[in-house]
């Protein structure tokens, strides 16, 4: 047990190394987070010997845990100092989830489906992450009782930007949420004085925001 647990710490070395420090990806509290995580807890059981492949992988309910790289990515994307107020989108395996929460303070998750969100919570419950705050529902009108959010992660793609998701933006705040049907793009959208920028960033692959209405 012991030595499976070493092979999934190498697992997570090389991981961070070979598809997400040498894909450019260098904010250190980002890679120290993928080292740290056990990304093998949040897939299915059976799948465990892939959580570290290149690739999302399914978790349950036609639902997927992103690529190692597009976590670390749109995390970096964030610029996260620590202090930040931030909004996931799409608990989903709580993988994202237990990433920011190694690097901010302050986490806010929805997800629609309850079998997942009740799934994220105890495990990220038992891997001693206390300060997590979880709703179910749609995420696709954030979280307006806890807004603003510092910082904004959509880990499913949007037919477009969510206009009240983006007014929970604090001045200053950061959004990165993938945009497209089919094919998508991921954009990060900063709010600023005068309104809002928005900038693609790359090509992606997420299953869908589900809209509840
Ligand atoms: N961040 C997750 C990725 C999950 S995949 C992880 O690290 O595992 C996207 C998730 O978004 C799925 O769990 C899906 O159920 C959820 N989702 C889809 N539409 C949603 C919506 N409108 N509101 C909240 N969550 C939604």
């Amino acid at each position: 047990m012991a030595d499976q647990e070493d092979d999934f710490i190498t697992q997570r070395e090389t991981m961070v190394e070979l598809q997400i420090r040498a894909r450019g990806v260098i904010d250190e509290k980002v890679l120290a987070a993928m080292r740290k995580v056990p990304r093998h807890l949040f897939v299915p059981q059976k799948i465990r010997p892939f959580a570290h492949g290149d690739e999302p992988l399914p978790i349950g309910e036609g639902q997927t845990i992103s690529q190692p790289y597009i976590v670390a990515y749109m995390t970096q994307a964030l610029e996260l100092t620590g202090k930040e107020k931030v909004l996931e989108v799409g608990t989903g395996s709580g993988y994202q989830t237990a990433v920011l929460a190694e690097i901010v303070r302050q986490v806010f998750t929805v997800e629609l489906l309850s079998a997942l969100s009740d799934r994220a919570r105890a495990l990220l419950q038992e891997l001693g992450y206390t300060d997590i705050h979880y709703k179910v529902g749609d995420g696709t009108s954030g979280w307006e009782e806890n807004a603003p959010f510092d910082a904004i992660i959509v880990t499913a793609a949007a037919p477009a930007v969510p206009k009240r998701l983006q007014d929970q933006l604090s001045p200053d705040g950061r959004m990165i949420i993938p945009v497209g049907a089919g094919f998508q793009d991921l954009f990060l959208i900063s709010r600023e004085r005068r309104g809002f920028r928005k900038k693609k960033l790359l090509p992606v692959r997420f299953v869908p925001l589900i809209s509840a209405h």
